[in-house]
């Protein structure tokens, strides 16, 4: 029987026993610069992310490029409002790791069943019903990944945290490692727009791509633009998925808004638009805001 999420959880639970299991990439680790530079990766290349998506012994394709004052940018907003489009196409902007937690448990369900962890599985079933996953799995999962947040090209940080007991954890680690939150963009829309936007989506099982049935159709029907990948419908898109996870948003997630506000950190941008359009406001408000932010090349 599955059990409650904690309300709170402890830092630093190193004893723990791993409970996400290794994608067998390679035996390397995910902190590796130098490794980048002896396999010859100075070429810009797509971060495959698998360090993030697969754990610690998995090593990302390209490593970030160093960057003086690096973004490290969290995006808030209710399911649908677009987080990871955006978190995309500032991933492209700013050079930092899109490192999405919704994503990893994705990867984890594709392994098969026998590959998965007790506490994966049922992480996975928290998440089809559209349920939070306990705080304790969310955070020894970015625990173990923390090298991808301590990276020296940034980070953008879509879907985690998501409680007050997961942003109290992500401080206190930040604090510890003597880094600092560049800023916390919290995306807004009205719930009806968020349901049909959800329920529309689209998403392409091998490059990620997000497309919406009316509002971003692909070119041919279910198939990706990019890599000719299928489209799917994620589980969790479902209407009754739909509902429980906008009551979690607000139960849980809704307080963080409070949390960052009263760090000076928080940012809010109405996602009404066009990805573009609300990359434009989200780039004009962090400049605003007078974040550190170094774009890509410069
Ligand atoms: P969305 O923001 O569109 O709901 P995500 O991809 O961020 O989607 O997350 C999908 C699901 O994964 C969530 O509904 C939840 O079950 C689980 N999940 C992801 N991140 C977290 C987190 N930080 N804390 C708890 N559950 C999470």
């Amino acid at each position: 029987m599955l059990q409650a999420a904690p309300r709170s959880f402890a830092v630093g639970i190193s004893s723990r026993p791993r409970i996400f299991d290794v994608f067998y990439v390679t035996t390397v680790t995910a902190s590796g610069a130098s490794l980048g530079k002896f396999l010859g990766m100075n070429a810009p290349m797509k971060n495959d992310r698998v360090a993030w998506l697969h754990g610690p012994s998995a090593i990302c394709s390209a490593l970030p490029a160093e960057i003086k004052n690096p973004s490290r940018l969290i995006l808030l907003g209710a399911p649908g409002v677009g987080k990871g489009t955006q978190a995309e196409l500032l991933t492209a902007r700013l050079g930092a790791c899109h490192l999405s937690t919704g994503d990893v448990f994705r990867a984890a369900g594709k392994r098969r069943d026998c590959d998965q962890s007790p506490a994966m599985k049922a992480a996975l079933e928290y998440m089809r019903r559209g349920e939070l996953v306990p705080d304790s799995t969310v955070w020894e999962m970015v625990r173990e990944r923390r090298a991808c947040l301590l990276n020296c090209g940034g980070f953008i940080l879509d879907g985690f945290p998501r409680t007050l007991g997961q942003a109290e954890a992500l401080k206190a680690l930040m604090e510890k490692e003597k880094l600092s939150l560049s800023a916390v963009v919290n995306y807004e829309l009205p719930v009806d727009e968020i349901v049909q936007r959800l329920s529309g989506r689209r998403t392409c099982e091998q490059c990620k791509s997000v497309f919406h049935i009316k509002e971003r159709p692909p070119k041919v029907e279910a198939v990706c633009d990019h890599c000719g990948g299928r489209l799917f419908q994620r589980e969790d898109d479902r209407p009754e998925a739909i509902t429980v996870r906008l009551d979690a948003y607000e139960r849980s997630t809704a307080p963080l808004l409070q949390f960052y506000k009263g760090l000076g950190l928080l940012l809010p941008i109405v996602a009404k638009g066009s990805p573009d359009q609300i990359l434009t406001w989200t780039m004009e408000k962090l400049e605003a805001g007078n974040r550190p932010l170094i774009p890509r090349g410069n």
